[in-house]
């Protein structure tokens, strides 16, 4: 799955448009805490959970909605060739045989209009087609369309702590101004993310210490879900904690 991935360095060369937030370490450790889960359900042979609707928010450059679709559609074509191998032997699996299975369909939303451009054109230049790009705040135009039907949600949201005042400026700065404690972006999609997520829904979502992670996993715990830091890493300046929650 390695090889289908965005290589960091041509991300981290690229002339990305002055409104539209880089990508940086902190998306370089979603990507990478989003791989190693989708490793995992290869490496148990769970490729039957592979998710069927996966969104991002706040999708920015698209370099991480382009990173997750590449790596699913690639087990997704494993796991085509599992079943066509099964279907082939003596006694085929009743599920192998019936030919169940289907592509992921993948959404992205972002509030600057300029970032869903830039979006475009990356998933484009990659070869990933079929990305719905929405231009909205968080989620609010997806539901009730989506509203418990998401398998797999990626959030690297404005985290830097910040005046309150900020978190409503437009352009770039909307892409790190969090308000008090850098968290009432991230706070808004908390509180949705039990009408959100799929009986079987996994979310990763970016903090930083800043931002009280340990905190948050309680605020999600008090929600029913299972929470947990998947990946921390010290980046410039800050200390990123990726948090992966889903349900018991
Ligand atoms: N996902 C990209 C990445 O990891 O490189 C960009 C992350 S950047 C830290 C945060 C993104 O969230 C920006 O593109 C910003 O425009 C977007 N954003 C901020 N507030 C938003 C909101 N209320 N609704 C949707 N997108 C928002």
């Amino acid at each position: 799955m390695s090889s289908v991935v965005l290589p960091e360095a041509e991300i981290r060369n690229t002339n990305w448009s002055s409104d539209v937030y880089a990508p940086s370490d902190d998306s370089f450790a979603l990507v990478d805490a989003v791989k190693e889960y989708l490793l995992q359900l290869h490496s148990k042979c769970l490729l039957q959970q592979l998710p069927r609707i996966c969104l991002e928010v706040g999708c920015g450059s698209g370099y991480v909605i382009c990173s997750a679709a590449l790596a699913i559609q690639c087990l997704e074509q494993q796991q085509q060739q599992q079943r066509l191998v099964q279907a082939s032997s003596p006694q085929p699996p009743a599920a192998a045989a019936a030919g169940c299975g289907g592509g992921c369909q993948f959404f992205a939303t972002d509030i600057n209009p300029a970032a869903l451009q830039a979006a475009a054109q990356t998933l484009a230049s990659h070869q990933v087609h079929g990305v719905q790009l929405v231009q909205t705040d968080l989620v609010a135009s997806l539901i009730p369309r989506l509203a418990g039907a998401i398998d797999l949600l990626l959030f690297n949201p404005p985290y830097v702590p910040t005046p309150d005042e900020e978190v409503q400026r437009q352009g770039i700065a909307q892409a790190w101004a969090g308000g008090v404690d850098g968290r009432r972006v991230t706070d808004r999609l908390l509180a949705q993310l039990p009408d959100l997520l799929s009986p079987q829904g996994h979310a990763f979502i970016v903090t930083v210490s800043e931002n009280r992670p340990q905190e948050i996993i309680s605020i999600l715990e008090a929600q029913g879900f299972v929470a947990s830091i998947a990946l921390s890493r010290a980046a410039d300046e800050e200390s990123l904690h990726i948090l992966h929650v889903h349900r018991p």
